[in-house]
């Protein structure tokens, strides 16, 4: 095994994929080495395909029908034995999903949307962050894809940044 397979490894066992490239940097190592999992696209594919109506950002581009720089959030990570299922998922821009999982925002168990107080603020900051705050996820077309509340406790708890 290689330096770069071995680095690739732990990163997809412990981390989401947002994580990657920072590590990497931290370490020296981003070198080109891909974490990408076809289980992912899949998912991705799946979950956007159901959540159209109902992807949480105002950011929505398409390209040749399919959207582009949005993506299906884990709410609890893969790492941590969170499923590839709807209840454990949120249409997220590229930005939002990596504040997301790095706790700058959560959504509680009432789905409702809190950001985190610590993270300073630079730029349209308050614009894409602050002014969610309190606001409520749009609701999937099926109640069955709503994002489930140990999900997102677990979130809370693990990941979330807030106090
Ligand atoms: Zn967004």
């Amino acid at each position: 095994m290689t330096i770069s397979e071995i680095a690739g490894t732990l990163l997809e066992e412990h981390f989401p994929e947002t994580y990657h490239n920072e590590l990497l940097d931290k370490v020296g190592l981003n070198v080109g080495i891909r974490t990408y999992r076809k289980r992912d696209f899949a998912f991705r594919k799946k979950y956007l395909r159901l959540m159209k109506n109902a992807v949480q950002c105002v950011f929505k581009s398409k390209i040749n029908d399919s959207l582009v720089g949005v993506e299906a959030a884990h709410i609890k990570w893969h790492q941590a034995y969170g499923p590839d299922t709807e209840e454990n998922g949120l249409a997220l821009c590229s930005l939002h999903h990596k504040l997301f999982d790095k706790g700058i925002f959560t959504v509680r168990a009432d789905r409702m949307i809190e950001v985190s107080e610590k993270a300073s603020r630079m730029g349209p900051y308050k614009e894409l962050m602050t002014d969610f705050n309190q606001d409520y996820i749009r609701r999937p077309s099926l109640d069955l894809f709503l994002p489930d509340a140990g999900f997102t406790e677990w979130h809370v708890r693990e990941v979330y940044k807030g106090y």
